[in-house]
């Protein structure tokens, strides 16, 4: 049975505020409980943060957009190479916006060394191995030499705004 957290585990990233759930309600389904705390998540940004709630609004638009045009894109077996590149620049924003997990070269190496070193004799195999590493993770993550340029071109924005 589902079992809600007693305390509040969200905090607003603009403000630093907790978000107060509420006391957990005995018997209240998973969906019924995201739904609640939704509400709340929405209501703090409704009442603290209208202009961050402006922006969201103006971007789930565009991303909507993007996506409509995925998806029938999907619908073809294209060849043409301008349709192909558009598809990725539309493609390539979603697929990062929405990924879960990143992996720092630190947080692989520790893998490596923490890991695969018990079972790995040698430490030298780990050090020839991480190269192989990054470029995988790399590979499937889209990122370094495989992130896409407008990805690339967003984070860096971002970066320098919040260093501004
Ligand atoms: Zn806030």
């Amino acid at each position: 049975m589902f079992e809600p957290p007693i305390t509040p585990l969200t905090m607003c990233r603009l403000c630093n505020q907790p978000i107060v759930q509420g006391p957990p309600i005995i018997g209240e389904s998973e969906a019924d409980h995201a739904m609640r705390v939704m509400r709340s998540l929405v209501r703090h940004l409704q009442h603290s943060h209208p202009e961050h709630m402006k922006e969201i609004a103006q971007q789930t638009q565009i991303l909507s957009a993007s996506l409509y045009g995925i998806q029938i894109v999907q619908s073809y077996e294209i060849a043409d190479p301008v349709m192909l590149l558009e598809y990725d620049k539309a493609r390539a924003p979603l697929h990062a916006l929405t990924r879960k997990n990143t992996l720092t070269d630190a947080q692989l190496e520790t893998v490596l060394t923490e890991k695969l070193a018990p079972t790995v004799y040698k430490l030298m195999a780990i050090r020839a191995a991480m190269p192989i590493a990054k470029w995988l993770r790399d590979f499937l993550s889209e990122e370094g030499e495989f992130e896409h340029a407008t990805v690339k071109q967003a984070r860096e924005s971002t970066v320098a705004i919040k260093t501004a």
